[in-house]
């Protein structure tokens, strides 16, 4: 007997469509067709039902009972007693807000929205933030100051094989999402260019038809310098401009001192070069820009999107067909994640919680006086450098979010969980940072619960279980609401808060609580998502199409118009000096996915991508005596890594390169910095400076 179900991959944005099949031998992937993957997954995808009867597998919850002790298995009754009597606890000594909440762009968009309620009115802490806040929020910034929203990508993805010149700055998505490759190969064979940016020649970059390689950190002046040539060329939509923006006089008098002679000394990149991708851009009918970690994962990160979005502007690229910016979302649910409130600054539908309307309205749907609602909390990183201080937070529950590896300055973030009165983590393994809790509770996987999960693209899709979780393993949504009875107060109307435990019923409530938001779901029901292969937000309402291309006739601001941003190139928080001599630069490997909790335990994926290495040009290691393979240390202001040296003649003399989906010594997220982009709060994980040496 077998058992078929369509659902999608648990991993990235891309949310590539497969069938889950299900035989008395254990579960199979099988390939299905899906208009963003067309049937193709990557080896994350194929190997990814390998870990649902996988022997690391957690199924019943750990209590620690010293601090110096081991964890021990615990009944649900005995382990949310500790919860529960540790949140009062440390909510009597210190106040609501000493409670805080970390979740994940993995979440699906029911257990984001549950998770964001639970922390406003069951908690009634502000301290919730997420780890997305670390993967996109400049490019959602960046967004929402032009386009007045915060859609990855405001078109289909198949628009990509359409454009005449697609620029794809820091994506490398030949290793993290290959199934899109074949849209540039499409758009390769239509005739068309593709411009990469990016410090290495990556698997991307070595499809390019054009390759500029910047010195990390210097990809504004490089955005800067290309709309200051397309203006001296006369390449601008004149039209465009004065019809659909305001503000590009200003954009105008700052790309001036940008000239291409400037920016080679800035940038390194050759003034051939940026005049040869200015071109391609600006001489091209249909042209696409996208940006993702590569450009926002800087303490500019906000201002470099900016940069690239004044350039799509000026060339009059968003809203026309086949045209556009675009921003690569990463995490499975990174978008519809930050939608629907577990971000610090948030309510469900992309509401701002400063906002009174926007406050009125979600209080109602809750149950709850607008009053009550806390105002925002600290960003993720804040809120994790926070921990066990004399003001921040004294007890941390982490849902979806291995922060022991993810998070940057992580020997400070291992620090502050340690120091915390109550760490609880919900997750399916023991990942680092449940390591270090104090109670584990073991959580359902992707396979065994329904959902609704937000691709990049903006399109909402079905999650559909297989099969119930395995004996003794409980949904998200199962332990919000078990506590939320245990700790709920009663509301103003006199009734309990209700926190249903079917994600339909969630949905159905998510859909009110977005309506008439910026990301308006309320037109979106799951037998709709079933009928249309997912429907894109804003919907809102059911007779009514989605939205699959936006900004056609207007953007969603005040006056219907884009808003250009003068931004000023600045160096690195962190630029080399004698003793810290090179740039180091991090990022991501085909075979694992993030901080590797899930994919490091996949024995194919093992295989294949092993452990950390450093990347590092053959002339560098002549002259640090290196030789490949070498054991070797990295070591910045705040701490060191070891792994073996990888030569590449791929990367610039001048820059280091490692993966971070490794904990222990290997773990390169010891090293990166903790700068943060001013509006963004998101971490620069693309640049600091480092020490190499043989280890
Ligand atoms: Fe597709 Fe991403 Fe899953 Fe790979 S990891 S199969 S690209 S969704």
């Amino acid at each position: 007997m077998s058992q078929d179900v369509a659902t999608h991959c648990p991993y990235c944005a891309l949310q590539c469509g497969m069938t889950l099949r299900r035989t008395d031998s254990g579960v199979r992937v099988l390939p299905r067709r899906f208009p963003t993957n067309r049937g193709g997954l990557c080896q994350k995808g194929w190997t990814a039902a390998e870990l649902l009867d996988h022997p690391n597998r957690l199924t019943t919850p750990l209590l620690r009972d010293r601090p110096d002790g081991d964890l021990r298995p615990a009944s649900w009754t005995e382990a949310l007693d500790r919860v529960e009597a540790g949140i009062r606890r440390v909510q009597t000594a210190y106040g609501r807000d000493a409670v805080a909440v970390f979740g994940g762009g993995g979440l699906t968009n029911e257990k984001a929205y549950a998770l964001g309620k639970f922390a406003r009115v069951v908690l009634g802490t502000r301290n919730i933030d997420y780890n997305g806040r670390f993967c996109m929020s400049s490019a959602a910034a960046a967004g929402n100051r032009a386009f007045g929203v915060d859609r990855g990508l405001p078109f289909p993805l198949a628009d990509l094989a359409t454009a005449d010149t697609l620029l794809l700055v820091g994506a490398n998505v030949a290793e993290t999402m290959p199934p899109l490759v074949r849209y540039l190969v499409e758009q390769r064979q239509r005739g068309g260019t593709l411009i990469v940016i990016d410090p290495r020649v990556t698997a991307t970059a070595r499809q390019a038809t054009l390759h500029l390689q910047p010195t990390p950190g210097t990809d504004l002046a490089v955005a800067n310098a290309l709309l200051h040539i397309a203006l001296a060329e006369g390449w601008l939509d004149k039209d465009y401009i004065a019809a659909r923006t305001t503000g590009f006089t200003e954009v105008r008098r700052v790309v001036a001192s940008y000239w291409p002679a400037r920016v080679e000394q800035l940038s390194g990149v050759p003034v051939a070069d940026l005049e040869a991708a200015a071109r391609a851009l600006g001489t091209a009918e249909r042209a696409i820009i996208l940006t993702a970690r590569g450009a926002e994962q800087h303490a500019k990160g906000v201002d470099t999107v900016t940069a690239f979005i004044n350039l799509a502007l000026a060339l009059g690229l968003p809203g026309r067909p086949g045209s556009g910016y675009g921003c690569l979302t990463g995490q499975g649910n990174g978008q519809g994640g930050r939608e629907h409130g577990q971000k610090a600054d948030q309510l469900p539908g992309y509401r701002r919680i400063d906002d009174p309307a926007a406050r009125a309205h979600v209080a109602a749907v809750w149950g709850v006086r607008p009053e009550t609602l806390p105002g925002p909390g600290l960003s993720a990183y804040e809120l994790l450098s926070a921990l066990g201080t004399a003001d921040g937070p004294k007890a941390l529950l982490v849902f979806g979010s291995n922060p022991v590896v993810s998070a940057p300055r992580a020997a400070r973030v291992t620090a502050r969980l340690r120091a915390l009165d109550l760490l609880v983590v919900a997750d399916f393994v023991r990942s680092e940072t449940a390591e270090l809790a104090d109670v584990v509770l073991p959580t359902a996987q992707w396979a065994e619960e329904d959902g609704t999960m937000t691709n990049l693209e903006g399109r909402v899709l079905r999650r559909r279980a297989l099969r119930p979780p395995p004996a003794g393993v409980r949904t998200d949504l199962e332990i919000l609401a078990d506590l939320a009875g245990r700790l709920a107060p009663v509301t103003a109307a006199g009734a309990g808060l209700r926190f249903p435990v079917e994600p339909r019923e969630v949905f159905a409530e998510l859909r009110h609580a977005s309506a008439g938001g910026i990301a308006d779901y309320a037109g979106i029901s799951w037998e709709r998502i079933d009928a249309e292969d997912g429907v894109f937000w804003p919907c809102p309402e059911p007779n009514l199409p989605g939205s699959p291309r936006m900004f056609t006739d207007r953007f969603p601001t005040p006056d219907g118009r884009a808003r250009f941003v003068p931004v000023e190139y600045r160096p690195a928080d962190e630029e080399p000096t004698p003793d810290y001599p090179l740039y180091l630069t991090t990022g991501r490997v085909l075979a694992q996915y993030q901080s590797g909790a899930q994919t490091r335990r996949i024995a194919p994926l093992r295989t294949a991508a092993p452990g950390a290495f450093v990347e590092l040009h053959p002339d560098l290691a002549v002259r640090l005596g290196i030789d490949d393979g070498d054991e070797v240390r990295v070591t910045s202001r705040r701490g060191e890594m070891r792994a073996p040296a990888r030569l590449s003649p791929g990367i610039r003399p001048d820059t280091v390169f490692a993966p971070f989906h490794w904990p222990g010594t290997a773990r390169i997220n010891s090293v990166t910095s903790d700068a943060l982009d001013p509006v963004s709060r998101m971490p620069e994980f693309k640049v600091c400076a480092v020490r190499v040496e043989k280890a």
